[in-house]
């Protein structure tokens, strides 16, 4: 059980969570990024969440690339895995 109300480096894992898909894209303030990556060496429930993550999404570009078609059902297995964390 993860208490995601936790606080690392001024950030809660809460808050890491949120803003982990605009971290990837690079579209966070330099504030929020140094948060982030300081939470990131510290936490490692967020880091490997994260990592699993960046993986995912990762996969989740290469299937749109291939097929639009797969969208739902790529979204609904993130959605089914983010769930279960
Ligand atoms: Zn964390």
């Amino acid at each position: 059980m993860v208490d995601l109300d936790r606080e690392v480096a001024g950030i809660r894992c809460r808050e890491v969570l949120e803003l982990l898909s605009s971290y990837l894209d690079g579209d966070v303030t330099e504030s929020e990024k140094r948060r982030i990556d300081a939470h990131l060496l510290e936490c490692d429930h967020c880091l490997r969440f994260g990592r699993d993550f960046a993986e995912a999404i990762g996969a989740l570009r290469r299937e749109l690339r291939r097929s639009p078609a797969l969208d739902q059902d790529v979204a609904r297995r993130l959605r089914e895995r983010l769930a279960k964390e």
